[in-house]
């Protein structure tokens, strides 16, 4: 078999032809030899191959140069250090050895030697100094020269265990929109820019100890506790490129750390901080604060939890009615979850499941909110209540489930619900991530015989090209819409999406409607359902049922 490793360079520096030419037989097999007659010649090789060689081999005694003045000016050049040597002494010198590892040699041998011996040697520093300089090449970013990421967090952890009495603070610097300046301005000046950025601000922050890498465009920093308006100084922008290149950098401050926790957590509170003025202009630097910690807490509470609750039925199914302006009836519902636990208390959706939709379990929860509604559905058949079409939520990450429309029709199947009564709520935001695959399962829905709702219409997303390529039945107007009309008593937006949604054979619902002047201002324009307040906020199961036997068709 071939052996795809490549052989390492060993230099053989020895004067005597006859023991250089066995020597270089013997190690010709496992590594590629280069041979020099004296010093100055082996220091010209050294020269020429320092970037390549693996060992010297090296005798004491030579004419023109010897093996100590060898070792002597390998030892002047830095660019040498890297590459270790083994001296080939004669037997009972031991002066010389001591002089020779005092320059620097790794090892010796003596003549005449052992082949195998002598071959375990060499192998063994080679191995030494290779995993020496990995972990060299580990603990600084090659680019910047600060801490890599890993010895960054270890050495502030170093730091604050031996300092318990001593305050620190963290910074983390990031460069907004790093990767589109890599496109414009090319990756030679951006490297050379994020080397010159670790530098000033290194230089600038007051009491700096060390700094990290931490991410492609992100610096860490450690430094002793500072004042909030020294370090505001130290952060502000200076001038921006002298060739014109812009760029935006922003720090997040966490400061008195917590001498306990890791390093990565204490750079995950600075950078939670820089989220916060991410994008935003006239902000360069924030701190992390009490409502962060709080809003960390209640996070780490919900995923201690989740799991938990999910299995002990604590997500609930609410129903919100939507209402038919044409028949004057409930001609709909959408399944909304509740999180009541125990000791928790009410948890609004709008704090967990943006979370969920982070770490995944989002998709978890649907299924299981799903299989609810389809309970529920079915109860509603049975016990005679008038059943109305439930719409159901669709995350963004629920789309990664490679056959999700077939598992939602194997989900309405199992209890015998219609496909018709289950509609499926869609945000338009996915669509501009993922739009090939988020396009063919809707396609795969609607041939299955659900209708698709375009949740959230006019909340900031829209684009006209999801409108067009998407497979859709119904278009839900946000809240936002008929909140600003009805503020400013101009419809005029509102009566734009019902024309185009009438236009593409869409149904609409409008959200959010709380007053009964705005369901008269919304039957003039000729929307076909309103959710809101006004006719009834979401219930739990059974008072749903009631709702539905007065309110709904029969
Ligand atoms: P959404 O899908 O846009 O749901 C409508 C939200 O508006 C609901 O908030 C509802 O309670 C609220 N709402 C309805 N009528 C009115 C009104 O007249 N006035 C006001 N002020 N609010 C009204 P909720 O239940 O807090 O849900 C928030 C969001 O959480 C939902 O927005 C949806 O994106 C998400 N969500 C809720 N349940 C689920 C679920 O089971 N799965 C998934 N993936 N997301 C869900
Ligand atoms: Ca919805
Ligand atoms: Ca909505």
């Amino acid at each position: 078999m071939e052996n795809t490793v490549q052989k390492r360079t060993v230099l053989v520096v020895e004067d005597n032809e006859m023991n250089r030419e066995i020597l270089c037989d013997l190690l010709e097999d496992d590594y590629h030899v280069l041979q020099a007659e004296n010093g100055l010649v082996g220091l010209e090789q050294l020269d020429a191959h320092c970037d390549e060689l693996s060992l010297i081999m090296l005798d004491v005694y030579m004419p023109e140069c010897d093996g100590f003045e060898f070792l002597q000016r390998k030892q002047a050049d830095p660019r040498f250090d890297t590459v270790p040597v083994i001296m080939m002494t004669a037997s009972n010198t031991v002066d010389d050895e001591i002089r020779c590892l005092e320059l620097g040699a790794s090892d010796f041998i003596t003549k005449p030697y052992n082949v195998e011996v002598m071959k375990n040697r060499m192998k063994s520093t080679i191995r030494l100094r290779e995993s020496a300089s990995m972990l060299g090449r580990l603990e600084l970013d090659s680019l910047t020269g600060l801490y890599s990421k890993e010895f960054f967090y270890h050495n502030v952890e170093e730091v604050l265990r031996a300092n318990p009495d001593t305050s620190y603070d963290i910074v983390c610097s990031d460069v907004e929109n790093f990767r589109s300046m890599n496109d414009r301005y090319g990756q030679a000046w951006c490297d050379s820019f994020l080397r010159s950025l670790a530098g000033t601000i290194s230089g600038n922050l007051p009491d700096m100890l060390m700094g990290g890498r931490i991410g492609a465009d992100i610096f860490g920093f450690l430094l002793r506790h500072q004042p909030d308006s020294v370090l505001k100084a130290a952060l502000t922008p200076g001038e921006d490129d002298p060739g014109g290149r812009k760029f935006v950098v922003k720090h997040g401050i966490y400061a008195d750390v917590d001498h306990t926790l890791p390093g990565s957590s204490l750079c995950d509170r600075a950078t939670m901080a820089l989220g916060k003025i991410k994008r935003k202009f006239n902000s360069d630097v924030a701190w992390y604060d009490d409502e962060m910690r709080k809003s960390q807490q209640q996070e780490q509470q919900i995923v201690e939890n989740m799991q938990a609750s999910l299995e002990k039925r604590e997500f609930q199914v609410y129903y919100q009615p939507k209402h038919d302006l044409h028949s004057d009836r409930t001609g709909g519902a959408e399944a909304l979850v509740r999180w009541i636990h125990p000791e928790l208390g009410f948890i609004s959706p709008g704090v967990f499941i943006p979370l969920f939709e982070r770490n995944g379990f989002i998709t978890k929860l649907d299924f299981y909110i799903w299989e609810e509604v389809c309970q529920e559905i079915r109860r509603c058949i049975d016990a005679g209540i008038p059943a109305v079409p439930v719409s159901i939520n669709v995350s963004r990450m629920d789309f990664e489930v490679p056959d999700l429309a077939e598992q939602i029709a194997a989900l309405a199947d199992r209890y015998g619900v219609d496909h018709g009564l289950l509609h499926i709520e869609v945000t338009e935001s996915f669509y501009v991530e993922n739009p090939e695959q988020i396009a063919a399962t809707l396609e795969q829905l609607h041939a299955n015989g659900f209708y698709i709702e375009l949740d959230d219409f006019g909340a900031g997303y829209s684009s006209l090209t999801s409108l067009n390529t998407l497979r859709l039945d119904v278009m839900k107007l946000d809240m936002s819409l008929i909140r600003q009309a009805a503020a400013t008593q101009d419809y005029s937006i509102l009566r734009f999406a019902v024309l185009l949604a009438d236009g593409m054979r869409l149904k609409t619902v409008v959200e959010g409607v709380e007053t009964e002047d705005q369901v008269a201002a919304l039957k003039v324009l000729g929307c076909d359902y309103i959710q809101g307040y006004f006719y009834s906020r979401p219930l739990p199961r059974a008072d749903f049922e009631e709702y539905l036997s007065v309110h709904a068709v029969r």
